[in-house]
């Protein structure tokens, strides 16, 4: 048998693991060994009687920096823990985090997450052990440790077997490039609010027709970045 796909988080507070990725799905996932989660704390990786992990900033300035001593053992050991995992390095001045990235994640043999504190870690780090730097959004938290589980939740979601069916992951945000359609259930009327005619007439393809114009124009309101892009891709 194969091994589980495997993550290894690297971090100081590895307390806040499995956290959100323990309970629904991905809980369901990892209790039935459809992956595995590991924690290492760089705390453990440390040879001073402080088992200090950062240090001021080279030229001066304001907060710590992650060593990359620290560092560089810690995901030595985490590579020990998953030989073909792909390191990367959760960050604001990452390769912004999206589906298709997702998607192309989910097929890696594992990940290696390092969360980062204070400043952030050190750049010869980076560079050593050749991290890919990834981003979750344009803002700035203490810690990578929530970034590396909304990461995990939509890596490990895709993954085979996690999700009851795969047709729900076909037809969601982005999947073609367009926001997804919205989403109707009993009862009938909600606070004058009737469900669509469209849906409780049982015509499966006026229904998706309707679906795929809803999400075009929904696409076309909130988000013209993507919607320039499927112009382009659907342009005959
Ligand atoms: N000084 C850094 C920010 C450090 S924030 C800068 O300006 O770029 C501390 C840690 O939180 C980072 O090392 C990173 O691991 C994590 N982090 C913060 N915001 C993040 C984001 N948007 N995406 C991914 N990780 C993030």
């Amino acid at each position: 048998m194969t091994n589980p796909w495997r993550a290894v988080c690297l971090t100081l507070f590895p307390d806040l693991f499995p956290g959100p990725l323990g309970i629904s799905v991905t809980g369901a996932a990892l209790q039935k060994g459809l992956w595995e989660l590991k924690t290492l704390n760089f705390r453990d990786f440390t040879n001073d009687k402080h088992r200090s992990v950062d240090d001021s900033p080279a030229g001066g300035g304001a907060g710590m920096v992650m060593r990359p001593d620290v560092a560089a053992r810690t995901i030595d050991a985490a590579l020990d823990l998953a030989p073909h995992a792909r390191p990367i390095y959760m960050s604001p001045r990452g390769k912004p985090f999206n589906q298709a990235m997702a998607k192309e994640l989910s097929q890696s043999q594992g990940l290696i997450l390092l969360c980062g504190r204070f400043e952030g870690v050190d750049e010869r780090v980076i560079k050593a052990r050749r991290l890919q730097e990834v981003s979750i959004g344009d803002f700035v938290m203490t810690g990578g440790e929530m970034a590396a589980m909304c990461l995990l939740d939509a890596v490990v979601r895709l993954r085979s077997g996690v999700v009851g069916s795969a047709e729900s992951l076909q037809e969601e945000s982005f999947e073609q490039g367009l926001l997804e359609h919205p989403h109707y259930t009993r009862p009938r009327e909600f606070e004058g609010q009737p469900i669509p005619e469209v849906l409780l007439a049982g015509n499966h393809e006026h229904i998706r027709q309707w679906r795929k114009e809803r999400a075009k124009q929904i696409t076309k309101e909130r988000r013209p970045d993507l919607w320039n892009i499927y112009k382009k891709a659907h342009a005959s």
